[in-house]
């Protein structure tokens, strides 16, 4: 018997379709990624301070940072699919690495709030966006690793994209928002032919389950299952319906979402406004001069473990502290407030469940990716200025922030509606949910107004 003959392909699927049939061009794109990227990590560190380390600090913090997050929020993770330098270094170092079998402790679910925690850290640390040097050392040392992993575990396989890479996670949430994704029709994967499935292969890099996938995040949208079975394809979605659904949520998830983007990723960009950090060192060097433990105030701190913005003084031990204790304290600080009316909701809707809670702080990645964006924007800002370009980005901060409180609003609006019981009590619960948008979008408005 001949098989059925395909559906026609609308736009968005023959997109997708379009995108299969290209992975050649694919990897031209991304072997010249890599060129560009080895290059603006290199040659500012190679080459005399001036110019050509001014464009690639441009190029990485002004252009990349806040460009890859917006690509994700609207074209899901093509960025890691199509252009990722590391993630096109980890897959050819898998094609000829040792295969091996991928060690349970990679498979930690915690791994994609731990692993973004600690570069936002680290990054504040060695001042990552000021200088080339200790760019080289984060950006360069995650690569190195990720070729490491694709070297020795997996066949064909990103491995290090899977479980380790640092903005998995963080990708991985804002592609749940995404107005793309590859969706997948199980019942006509399962009555597809074999006489068509026949011949039909392809390599998921990241390993998705394809068959029961039901979620933008871990999907690379490399394209190469399009068409699979004529059970997979392109489509166009409401942004931010996966977010209402829900399904899938995590606790992990939610740590990543108030304590990561939220908690982190905001004070990270605000930490060295105000007097917390020198209040606190000073504390501390009181405390150690009353107990006469004096090496942490005349130890100086090596450059990887501490290097201050430009101009500071070289930092002591001592420093360390005080940076580690105020990005802890304030970190704590803004989660709570956020969690706190999250949690005052999830009871309000019944009895406590953690799944609920999950769910709900879902709707927080619209502003929580306003509020990371904004923050990689004013470094764009910056280099604009430094460059003698006078630009101001208030206005645009501002409706971006307002842009992202609205679209939070209206998911975790339309998230509480799926579980309301009563209309009161749903009432009641929208209104406490809502309550855990104000102070993040304080802090943000007013790190717009600082400039
Ligand atoms: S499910 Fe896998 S193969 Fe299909 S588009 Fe996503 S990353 Fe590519």
């Amino acid at each position: 018997m001949e098989p059925a003959p395909a559906r026609p392909a609308g736009a968005v699927q023959g997109l997708g379709l379009w995108l299969r049939d290209r992975q050649a061009l694919l990897s031209w794109l991304q072997g010249g990624m890599v060129v560009l990227y080895a290059l603006v990590l290199l040659l500012p560190v190679l080459l005399p301070e001036g110019g050509v380390a001014r464009i690639a600090q441009f190029l990485i913090w002004g252009l990349w940072a806040p460009g890859v997050l917006l690509s994700v929020l609207l074209f899901g993770r093509l960025w890691c699919g199509a252009l990722c330098p590391e993630g096109a270094l980890t897959a050819l170092a898998s094609r000829h690495g040792r295969g091996r079998a991928i060690p349970r402790w990679m498979r930690w679910p915690g791994w994609p709030f731990a692993s973004f925690a600690v570069v936002t850290v680290y990054g504040q640390m060695i001042s990552v966006w000021h200088f080339p040097l200790p760019a080289l050392l984060l950006l360069g040392g995650s690569t190195s690793a990720a070729v490491l992993v694709g070297l020795l575990y997996g066949r064909e396989k990103r491995v290090w994209c899977r479980y380790l890479c640092p903005v998995n996670g963080l990708f991985g949430l804002l592609a749940r928002l995404a107005p793309l994704r590859f969706a997948v029709d199980a019942a006509a994967w399962d009555s597809c032919p074999p006489e068509r499935a026949r011949g039909q292969r392809f390599i998921c890099e990241p390993m998705v389950p394809v068959r029961t996938m039901d979620s933008a995040s871990p999907c690379h949208m490399c394209g190469r299952c399009a068409g699979f079975r004529d059970a997979v394809r392109l489509e166009a979605r409401l942004p931010g319906v996966e977010v209402v659904r829900g399904g899938g949520a995590t606790g992990w998830d939610s740590l990543l979402v108030i304590v990561g983007m939220i908690g982190l990723g905001t004070v990270a960009f605000y930490w060295n406004l105000g007097p917390w950090h020198s209040a606190l060192r000073q504390t501390l060097a009181q405390g150690l001069t009353g107990i006469g433990w004096l090496w942490p105030l005349e130890t100086a701190a090596p450059w990887w473990l501490l290097t201050g913005p430009p101009g500071s003084e070289p930092g002591r031990v001592v420093d360390v502290a005080a940076l580690l204790g105020v990005l802890a304290g304030m970190t704590a600080g803004l989660s709570l407030m956020v969690a706190l009316p999250l949690a005052l909701a999830t009871r309000l809707l019944g009895p406590w469940e953690g799944r609920r809670f999950h769910h709900l702080a879902q709707g927080l990645i619209p502003l929580a990716a306003a509020g990371l964006i904004l923050g990689a924007g004013r470094f764009t800002v910056k280099l604009l200025r430094d460059a003698g370009w006078d630009t101001t980005a208030a206005p645009l901060g501002l409706a971006l922030l307002a842009l992202g409180a609205g679209w939070s609003a209206v998911l975790i609006t339309l998230s509480v509606r799926r579980h309301a019981t009563g209309t009161a009590r749903g009432w009641l619960a929208t209104g406490a949910a809502l309550l855990a948008l104000p102070p993040p979008l304080a802090t943000w408005a007013l790190l717009v107004r600082i400039g």
